[in-house]
Order: C-alpha cells, then structure tokens, then sequence
C-alpha cells in the first residue's frame, strides 16, 4: 500500500487512482530562461522518485513536465538579447534535457510547451469569463479570487476583502489578489503576442499549468506536483482557474517538496552559492554524487548542500562500484550460499519506499546489501546469497534509486588490469605502477583486494 502526503489535505493519505493500475500525474516544469541550478534539479529527481516508485508498484505512468517558453521572465531575457523567443528557449531547453539525462532522470511521457498550447488557455479564459470567474481590466483579463469559494484552501490562505490586481507572474502570499489570465501586448513584449478569441496579448503563467494538464490529462487527474516554493501563488491559481472552468476536482494528491539550501542560505547568484550541475561537473564531480545526495534527504526536509558534503557522497559511490562491478567476480568464482537477510532487506527496502518515498530510508536497506557483497569481496568472510537473487535484489532497487548507470569497463582496460596483476605478482612495481597510471589516465580505477582486484569508474572525490 502506498502512502502519500498530500498537501491539500495536510494528511498522510492511502494512494487511490482514478483508474486502476494507471496514474496521470502532472509536474510544473522548468520555465526555459537559463539554466536550471540544483535546487530544480532537486525538485525534477522527486518528480522522478515518484514515479519511479510508482512503476515499481505496477502503475502505469502518464507523466506530464511542462516546459513554460512564454512568461516574464522569458520575453524580458529573449528581448534584452534580440533573440526570438522561440530561438532562445530553445536553448535552454535543450540544456534541460542534458542535464536531467545527467542525473539518470527518465524522460516524461509528454513535455509540453506553453506556447503550443496557446488555443486551450484562450478557450479556458473564454468559459472563465462567460461563467463571472473573469473580467476584463485595462492591461488584460483577471481572474476573480472572490468569486472562487475554495480560493486559499491548497496554502491554507484565508483571503480577506481583496480589491486590487497583480500583472506579475510572480508575487507572494501578501499581495493575494486577483491575477492575470491574459496580459494585453504592451511593446516590451516585442513581437511575442496572440490573437484569437482574445485581443492581441499573450497568457500568464498560471494558466498555462492548467490548460496543459486538462489538455493532455484530462480535468481530473491524479497527481500533481512542484516545489513548495509553488504552492502561491501558483498551484492555488491553479486549482481556482481549472476548477471554475470545469466544475470537477483538479487533483487529488498534491505533492510537494522541499528547497535545496547552500550553506544553510537560500542559493542565489548575488550570494554566489548558486550551483548549476555543470558547475558541479566543471570542479570533477559525477552528477550522479548529487543524485545520491538528494536521496538520502527525504523531499519533506530541506536538503542543505555542501561541497565538502558531496565528496563524502562521491567516495560513497565507490561502494557501490565496487560491490556492483565485484559481483561479477563473485558469480566467476562461484562463491555463493543462501543468505535469507536479502529478501528481509527487499521488503524492507518495498516498505520505506512506499511510506510517502521514504528514500533515506529505501538506502539504508540498499546499502545493506552492497556491504554484504563487499564484505564478501574485501575479506571473503562472509557468507553471500545466490549470484542471481543478489543480482536481481539490486536490480530491483536500482529500479527506483537509479543510481546504477551500468558502466561496462572497456576490453582494453581489463586487458592492461590483467597485465598489471601480473607485473604486480611479480613485484615489478615500476611496471605495475605505470599500468595502473595508465588506467587512471582512462578514467578508470583498479581497486586491490585480499586476493583480487576491481576495476571501477575513477572518480576524482573517492
Ligand atoms: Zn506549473
């Protein structure tokens, strides 16, 4: 049974699809003018756990990341350069699907782009306006808070007489007010705008959220989630905008999770803690340390990240090599009895997952079966499951954690590894030492054991 907290109830609830064995979930995706740093990343990796852990339960996954091209932030920096909108965006969604392919993260069913969906908003406003939810100002159409009872009820929001606008995408929880669903083209908008059932104008970024949920998912769907830092304004807009144009429930589970602090500040550029995964890349880490730094952070705790702390987590992954790339030694030699702790860890590992995707926890289980292998390879003392239940248990595992990239080490490099063994038997350690040199020089690392040897990915922390 899998438990979810759902922000909309502020309850650990029983997880119940609309349609058995299938989910539609919808993830706020990036909004496509710079790089994304690693507090998005982050939230992208959650989205991931999700859904991963949800196939792992024998779910289908209709999931739907967003990628918002049209909205302040992207006409100001396309504007600033001379660049079309779309050309700029372009880029940096580009960028976006480099750096979650870094970081092992599985591509969404659907990602969908704002402005391809220009028509669904426009309809949405049109009914918005036709039922009173939405009037027209002088800059624009707004939706009317007031008009909509629940409005407040995702942030816990009482909303008191409210009885001005914002344009912005972007304000916080003082200024609850009524907001854009249409913003009238003004000139430094330059030549981003749409016409239609609408005057000459383009969509505010909330609704952009709504119109490609329903679009593609439906009116009511399953999940949705985002950072917290989204839940106001933007995902009560959005629960207001949809909800008063069809009539039914959004969402059911709304999930959110928490920010990535640096240092224990809020990351930003003026500070320069701020963190792009290429800038992690740049200083000689493997995204891949970062990914297993996020999950050992349940997404309900703020995960503050250090550089000293991901070095711990980059050695780590040397354990897990180790163990992973060991293990083919250990099916070799044929050392290999029935240890019964495997299946407790599995359904231990099945339990924390399932408990709102309790991935601290779902390691603890996982990293208790890469010591039992590496227990087994460093000193040959301890007794070690069947090759093929240990091999599938990981398997399993790293169904969910993602973490194995299943590098295969070159035949060349084993070759040179073979070369070197027998040098070093022969303690020419001259001869050795230039191999294992030469290896390094590869990207490759050999690891000596009691009585063998591992080769494994080097990485510059471990
Ligand atoms: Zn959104």
């Amino acid at each position: 049974m899998l438990k979810v907290y759902n922000t909309l109830t502020r309850k650990t609830e029983e997880f119940k699809s609309i349609e058995p064995k299938k989910v539609k979930m919808y993830c706020c995706g990036p909004t496509v003018y710079d790089f994304v740093h690693i507090g998005n990343l982050r939230t992208f990796i959650f989205y991931d756990i999700i859904r991963r852990v949800l196939e792992y339960d024998g779910y289908s996954v209709e999931q739907v990341i967003n990628l918002t091209d049209v909205d302040d932030k992207t006409i100001k920096k396309s504007v600033e350069l001379g660049i079309k909108l779309s050309e700029y965006t372009k880029i940096y969604a580009d960028y976006f699907f480099e750096d979650i392919s870094k970081l092992n993260i599985k591509p969404a069913t659907k990602n969908p782009r704002a402005t391809e969906n220009i028509e669904k908003m426009q309809e949405m406003i049109s009914t918005l306006k036709e039922k009173g939810y939405a009037y027209e100002a002088e800059d624009g159409v707004y939706f009317s808070i007031s008009k909509f009872k629940t409005y407040g009820a995702l942030s816990g929001l009482s909303i008191g007489g409210t009885a001005y606008r914002i344009k912005n995408d972007e304000y916080d929880k003082e200024n609850a007010t009524d907001f854009a669903l249409w913003k009238l083209w003004d000139k430094k908008d330059g030549d981003v705008y749409w016409e239609g059932t609408l005057p000459k104008g383009r969509p505010g970024w909330h609704i952009e959220c709504s119109a490609m949920s329903m679009k593609l998912l439906g009116d009511t769907i399953d999940m949705h989630c985002a950072a917290v830092d989204l839940i106001f304004p933007h995902n009560e807009n959005e629960i207001a905008q949809s909800e008063a144009f069809s009539d039914k429930k959004f969402v059911n589970y709304w999930l959110h999770g928490e920010h990535l602090l640096v240092e224990g500040k809020k990351m930003s550029k003026s500070l320069g803690n701020f963190y792009t995964i290429r800038d992690l890349e740049k200083m000689g880490f493997d995204p891949m340390s970062f990914r297993l730094m996020v999950l050992d952070n349940n997404y309900h705790t703020k995960l503050n990240f250090y550089i000293e702390l991901l070095k711990k987590y980059e050695k780590t992954f040397n354990d897990i090599d180790i163990a992973v790339h060991g293990l083919e030694i250990l099916s070799r030699t044929g050392e290999a009895v029935v240890n019964n702790d495997i299946y407790a860890l599995v359904s231990s590992f099945e339990e924390s997952i399932n408990n709102d995707f309790d991935t601290h926890a779902a390691l603890v289980s996982f990293f208790s079966v890469i010591s039992i292998i590496n227990g087994r390879i460093k000193t040959g003392n301890i007794p070690l499951v069947l090759y093929k239940d240990i091999k599938e248990a990981i398997e399993k595992m790293d169904s969910v954690l993602g973490l194995l990239d299943g590098y295969e080490i070159p035949a060349d490099i084993k070759e040179k590894a073979k070369e070197r063994e027998a040098f070093r038997l022969n303690k020419n350690w001259v001869e050795a030492d230039k191999l294992r040199e030469q290896i390094k020089n590869n990207g490759y690392r050999i690891v000596d054991l009691k009585d063998r040897y591992v080769i494994i990915k080097d990485r510059k922390y471990a």
